[in-house]
């Protein structure tokens, strides 16, 4: 209830314009006082929402918000018609995609938010996703011939992003192994593939991407790393319609090129964005870390390091890739 709410609330305001409690109330159906503390809640959540007596409630900035039919329009042109969906306020954009499967989800289905209420990183981090300000957005992918499949995804996605940002950036991006891309040495963008399945037989798996647009300050203080959006890097205008297209499309080109030639086709791409390739890095698991030379990944997109002469080769798991200089975190 609270939910239905707060999105006719958003909806409400998103012009910009004062609109006073009194209205808000009859509209929706609840009292001044149930305004106030749902206005509060939203203003919890990044929106940047005042008040002036006599005149009601309005948002510091307009915002242009999320619109399926939008993103459906821009995604015909680009030759794709995945099954989307659009939410003002999920837990993760990913959570959501998981619960459906096996049995209520197709193959490219997408679910969008403008907001996660617990956006999350690899191993239970978190990952900041303030509302209507960067994009989060995951896509369902069945693995037919079970969890192999999945090899090198995290890269093929990464690459699926690097796509996309040509297309409202100048810049190169950096991808570091195996699933983070950076700007200018700060991260941009994070990608996380969750797994549900068998070893053999069909899998499935959720790919879930967040890509910073326009980080708010009070997001920002909550990141301990060095940081980037993509309004930094970009003289466009960023519509987020558009750019969900873009990255849909560009996940779908890379996902069918990697179902039909595995990451080896993309080999050479990836090693041309490689973030550390040839540099003195830790590979960091747990408390325990190994410092050698990185280089590169090889066919199915695992990492090589050079250690005392000897190589290493590492398939992903519970390991963290860091420059040497870089603390550990
Ligand atoms: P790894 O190399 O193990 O992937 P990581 O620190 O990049 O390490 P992830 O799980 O990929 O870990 O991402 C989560 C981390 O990213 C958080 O712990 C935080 O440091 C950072 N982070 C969280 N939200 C954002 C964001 N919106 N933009 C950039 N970085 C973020």
């Amino acid at each position: 209830m609270a939910k239905i709410i707060r999105e006719q609330l958003i909806r409400l305001l998103a012009q910009g314009d004062f609109i006073s409690g009194q209205y808000l109330g009859q509209k929706l159906g609840v009292s001044r006082a149930a305004i106030s503390n749902h206005i509060k809640a939203l203003t919890e959540i990044g929106l940047d929402i005042y008040s002036v007596t006599g005149k009601g409630y309005k948002l510091a900035q307009p915002i242009s918000l999320l619109d399926e039919q939008k993103i459906i329009a821009h995604l015909k042109t680009l030759g794709e018609n995945n099954l989307i969906e659009v939410h003002n306020i999920i837990d993760s954009t990913n959570s959501y995609l998981l619960r459906k499967i096996p049995n209520q989800i197709e193959t490219g289905q997408v679910c969008i938010a403008e907001y996660q209420q617990q956006g999350r990183g690899r191993r239970g981090r978190t990952w900041q996703s303030p509302f209507a300000s960067h994009l989060y957005l995951s896509l369902y992918w069945p693995l037919e011939q079970g969890m192999s499949d999945a090899m090198g995804l995290s890269l093929t996605i990464a690459l699926a992003i690097s796509d996309t940002i040509k297309h409202f950036s100048q810049e190169q991006v950096q991808l570091k192994w195996p699933n983070d891309i950076y700007m200018q040495g700060k991260k941009l963008a994070g990608v996380l593939i969750e797994l549900e399945g068998q070893a053999q037989g069909i899998s499935h798996c959720v790919i879930g991407v967040g890509l910073n647009i326009n980080m708010p300050a009070t997001s920002a203080k909550e990141i301990d790393q060095p940081w980037t959006d993509l309004s930094h890097h970009s003289t466009k205008e960023l519509d987020r319609n558009l750019l969900s297209a873009y990255l849909i499309a560009m996940i779908m080109k890379r996902l069918k090129q990697h179902q039909e030639f595995g990451f080896s086709a993309m080999l050479a791409e990836w090693h041309q964005l490689d973030y550390f390739l040839n540099q003195q890095v830790k590979l960091v698991t747990g408390h325990k870390e190994i410092i050698g030379t990185y280089q590169g990944v090889n066919e199915q997109g695992a990492l090589i390091l050079c250690v005392d002469g000897k190589e290493q080769v590492l398939y992903g798991g519970e390991v963290s890739l860091r420059g040497y200089h870089e603390s550990t975190g």
